[in-house]
């Protein structure tokens, strides 16, 4: 439009690389949950630079990967510990084999009447899922950037997945009657959906119903209420709209009221 002002190609690239360095810094930061002071000039620089844009989506799809693995290892740890419990038990370390067997029979039938019992009583039992609902671009969750197209839409949230919004991003996460909506330059980490629970990367949410927002610097509830609660420079915010919402950190247990 105006070229006497518009700088050169190279002063442009290289005013590029001089922000670029800091603004990947603080993405690293960001993802491993630090994000916080000065974060104005970085999500500026997000929103005009595209190099940096993609290193951003990058970082938050590998944090993701890395906090999927981490949880597969995890379950895949325990389930192995389960079952070397449940040998020990059913296999005493000095029995005979038809000692074994009885054994085995003793403890195998009452668990199918437990199974039986159970799955007649509760015909329909789900986990309960949750579902993205993406209310403006950019958002990323971990297997796509599900921003670009179509401009809103929807997707399924899995346990131990991130879901981030960029600059002026916005994305609403639905767990049955409760919802979380996540404002731009929001990442979060879904880790419960039985009791809707959801770990504060950084950024600000919106939650309502009965929700868990755990966080590095505390932990707010919220029970049939809504509230906004905010995680910047390291420090947690909460504001309470309505209902009980309690908020739990290193100076103790606060019921806030609106
Ligand atoms: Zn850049």
């Amino acid at each position: 439009m105006e070229p006497t002002s518009t700088p050169s190609a190279a002063d442009a690239e290289r005013g590029a690389h001089l922000a670029c360095a800091p603004v990947r810094e603080w993405v690293r930061l960001f993802v491993a949950g630090g994000g916080g002071a000065g974060d104005a000039a970085p999500r500026r620089h997000l929103s005009e630079c595209d190099a940096c844009a993609a290193f951003y989506r990058e970082a938050v799809r590998a944090a993701a990967c890395i906090g999927r693995e981490r949880r597969l290892e995890r379950e895949a740890a325990a389930k192995a510990l389960r079952h070397r419990r449940l040998r020990r038990f059913a296999f005493g370390a000095r029995s005979t084999r038809t000692g074994r067997l009885a054994r085995l029979r003793t403890l195998i039938y009452p668990a199918l009447f437990c199974v039986l019992a159970f799955s007649l009583a509760n015909p329909v039992r789900f986990e309960p899922l949750a579902r993205l609902e993406i209310l403006g671009g950019p958002v990323h969750a971990s297997e796509a950037a599900l921003a670009s197209a179509p401009p809103t839409g929807e997707a399924t949230l899995a346990l131990g997945e991130l879901c981030a919004t960029g600059n002026g991003g916005r994305a609403r996460i639905h767990i049955g009657a409760s919802n979380l909506e996540l404002l731009g330059h929001t990442a979060v980490l879904l880790e419960s959906c039985r009791r809707p629970r959801v770990r504060l990367v950084a950024g600000s949410v919106i939650a309502e119903g009965s929700w868990q927002v755990t966080s590095a610097a505390g932990v707010v509830r919220i029970e049939q209420g809504r509230a906004r609660v905010s995680l910047e420079g390291g420090e947690l915010a909460c504001e309470s709209l309505g209902g009980v919402v309690t908020r739990i950190d290193a100076r103790g247990r606060e019921v806030l009221s609106h």
